[in-house]
């Protein structure tokens, strides 16, 4: 799960780290109101989307306005908000559809000695958080990780012990820090550190964090996700969650506890199992096809699941041929047929199903399908059903 930047913000100022006095703005007014509450000198006015390279982006309707603005009067804050709200906001992180901005940020605006970059994200090969520094700070970091990697500072940190004075001088030393910025880091960057832990955050990156001409250091940026499989341990979190922000798809599956990952395709996928998913994804690729989503409905799949998960495939116009993918181990292949075959009356299908089960009772499932008199194609195999389902696109 993502959050704003003013969430993360709100969140990183309670774990105890200094961050820019701001306010949440949901009008121009308010906005300019904003400006004034700040102290009235130089503010900085930003737009709060799930997704970064707000700065270098610019609006649809006015391809003049980025997504984040300095600005040093309130007439000059209103206008700006006006541009912004409501509008569809294009960045590199975005894709060419960009997004729609809901809601500003409005920050005091600081005196920046220097812009580092710093990014905690979950390392499987160490099998634990990393914590990244660069002094590249502000820009893609994703550029220099590929240009230039050796300015990426890296200090892999236990989860409980948190990160060790050592590596906080280790990375001082190498950012170049002098000696009160290396006291302030001393307290920073464990902190951080201990905020990524505690709240089983899947990253967290400050881009840039600052260094102020007082040798402050302060979080510019807050880019915060959270591991969604720990999220029940944290449920004041959950409050945090932007609905809006997401693919309305995968919220509706998550909802019917549907494991659903919408994709570019047009062949639709209806399996049981992550891994049985992933195979038949392989599959229908393989045969020249492209999935049009990853949909796992689980052990055991009821009537309304399958029922929910139909209509979900079917609600991306996108998707011309359905594929049921179905091991009966402990589900019997004949309960998973009689679903199949409700759901199917209550969807009202339109496009060509193929289906291909295996395990207990399939002779019996498979006498079923045969018998409903319904269009259903059904499949031997998988290699069987992958043919099959792309054959349907081209007949
Ligand atoms: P994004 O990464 O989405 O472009 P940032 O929050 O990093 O958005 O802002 C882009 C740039 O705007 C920063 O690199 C910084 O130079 C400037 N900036 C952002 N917030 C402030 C602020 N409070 N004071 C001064 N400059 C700011
Ligand atoms: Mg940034």
């Amino acid at each position: 799960m993502k959050i704003h930047e003013y969430q993360g913000k709100q969140l990183l100022a309670d774990a105890g780290v200094r961050v820019p006095r701001g306010v949440v703005c949901k009008s121009a007014d308010e906005v300019a109101a904003a400006y004034e509450t700040l102290g009235g000198s130089i503010a900085v006015v930003k737009s709060q989307i799930h997704a970064g390279g707000r700065g270098k982006g610019r609006f649809k309707e006015f391809p003049e306005q980025p997504g984040v603005v300095l600005v040093k009067s309130a007439a000059e804050a209103r206008e700006n908000a006006e541009r912004m709200l409501g509008q569809t906001l294009v960045t590199i992180q975005t894709g060419d559809e960009g997004k729609q901005v809901n809601t500003l940020f409005v920050e005091e605006g600081l005196q920046i000695a220097r812009e580092l970059y710093l990014g905690i994200v979950v390392d499987r090969e160490a099998g634990g958080p990393v914590l990244m520094m660069s002094s590249e700070g502000g820009m893609e970091i994703e550029e220099v990780a590929a240009n230039t990697p050796e300015k990426i500072f890296r200090e892999p940190f236990d989860a409980d012990y948190g990160l060790m004075p050592y590596q906080v001088r280790n990375l001082c030393f190498k950012l170049g820090f002098n000696a009160a910025q290396m006291k302030q880091a001393g307290k920073f960057l464990p902190q951080v550190c201990k905020f990524f832990a505690d709240n089983d955050c899947s990253m967290a990156e400050v881009n840039p964090l600052v260094v102020t001409a007082d040798d402050e250091l302060v979080v510019l940026d807050a880019k915060i996700a959270f591991d969604d499989n720990a999220l029940f341990r944290h449920k004041p979190l959950l409050e945090l969650r932007d609905l809006s922000e997401e693919d309305a798809a995968e919220v509706r599956a998550g909802a019917a506890g549907l494991s659903y990952v919408n994709l570019d395709g047009n062949i639709g996928c209806l399996v049981n199992g992550a891994g049985l998913a992933m195979s038949t994804m392989d599959l229908i690729k393989l045969h020249g096809g492209e999935p049009a989503n990853f949909l796992d409905v689980g052990g055991g799949a009821n009537v309304d699941q399958v029922t929910e998960a139909f209509k979900i495939i079917l609600s991306d116009s996108n998707v011309k041929a359905v594929l049921v993918n179905i091991f009966g181990g402990i589900m019997k292949c004949d309960t998973i047929v009689e679903a199949l075959l409700t759901s199917y009356e209550k969807v009202g299908f339109t496009v060509p199903l193929v289906v291909r089960l295996e395990g207990t009772n399939v002779d019996k499932a498979r006498e079923m399908l045969a018998a409903s008199g319904r269009d259903i194609v059904s499949a031997t195999d998988l290699t069987d059903a992958a043919k099959k389902v792309v054959g349907t696109l081209s007949a």
